[in-house]
């Protein structure tokens, strides 16, 4: 057996049947992502449109290809056409841009909004605030082609399980209070993506339905 296949079929025996494996292949080729595949996967994610539209023509159809890293408003064309769901939508404007182009392109684009939790900067995403202060029905009442699915986001990146716990159950928080205020009428709202290879036990315990994991089934990244 493949190390990817045992590194798969562990995380899958350990993972609660409601969390979601999404194997991250940025900077993999795509014989691994095949690999993953055959081990099962159907949900992959890449943080660049290039790299996602590429793997994307070369492995089979039925993969569901998630873009899970910043998305520039040039890149929304590509994104779309390519990708089931964007991850990491961090402003209104970026769901306007995404949904005016899911039109043109006669798709429906499912999104996560991004929440910024951590305490680094580096990391993108809406303040907590402005998740807590949007009137998320009324947003995506008026935006036809996309559809808010739930949040994701990624913990600060620590040693420190006390600080990466207390931050994912705030959005877990946020989530449940997110999805009472504003999407009572509307069931699609479901998914929080939380849990990397370094803490995805910790974000599973705290409620996490989808984990983004690359180094625990591929190995340490070569650094580009
Ligand atoms: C790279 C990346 C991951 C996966 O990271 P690993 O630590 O290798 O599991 C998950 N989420 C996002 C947003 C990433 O960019």
């Amino acid at each position: 057996m493949s190390g990817i296949k045992q590194n798969i079929d562990n995380l899958l025996k350990a993972l609660p049947a409601r969390v979601t494996l999404v194997a991250v292949t940025k900077t993999r080729s795509s014989e691994e992502a095949l690999e993953a595949y055959n081990a099962g996967l159907r949900v992959f994610g890449e943080n660049r449109v290039q790299e996602l539209a590429s793997k994307k023509a070369l492995l089979p159809q039925d993969i569901q290809w998630h873009l899970i890293g910043h998305l520039q408003t040039n890149k929304v064309r590509h994104a779309v056409a390519a990708a089931s769901m964007i991850e990491s939508v961090d402003s209104i404007r970026l769901l306007e841009a995404l949904n005016s182009e899911a039109l043109r392109q006669e798709r429906v684009i499912e999104c996560l909004l991004q929440v910024h939790i951590a305490t680094e900067e580096t990391k993108s995403g809406f303040a907590v605030g402005e998740i807590e202060q949007t009137d998320w029905a009324s947003v995506s009442a008026a935006l036809g082609a996309v559809r808010i699915r739930g949040l994701m986001g990624m913990a600060t990146f620590t040693e420190d399980t006390d600080k990466v716990r207390s931050e994912f159950r705030s959005l877990a928080r946020l989530f449940s209070e997110t999805r009472v205020r504003c999407f009572s009428d509307n069931p699609l709202f479901t998914h929080l993506s939380m849990g990397m290879s370094g803490d995805w036990k910790v974000a599973a315990e705290e409620g996490s339905t989808m984990i983004r994991i690359g180094t625990l089934i591929f190995g340490e990244r070569i650094k580009k």
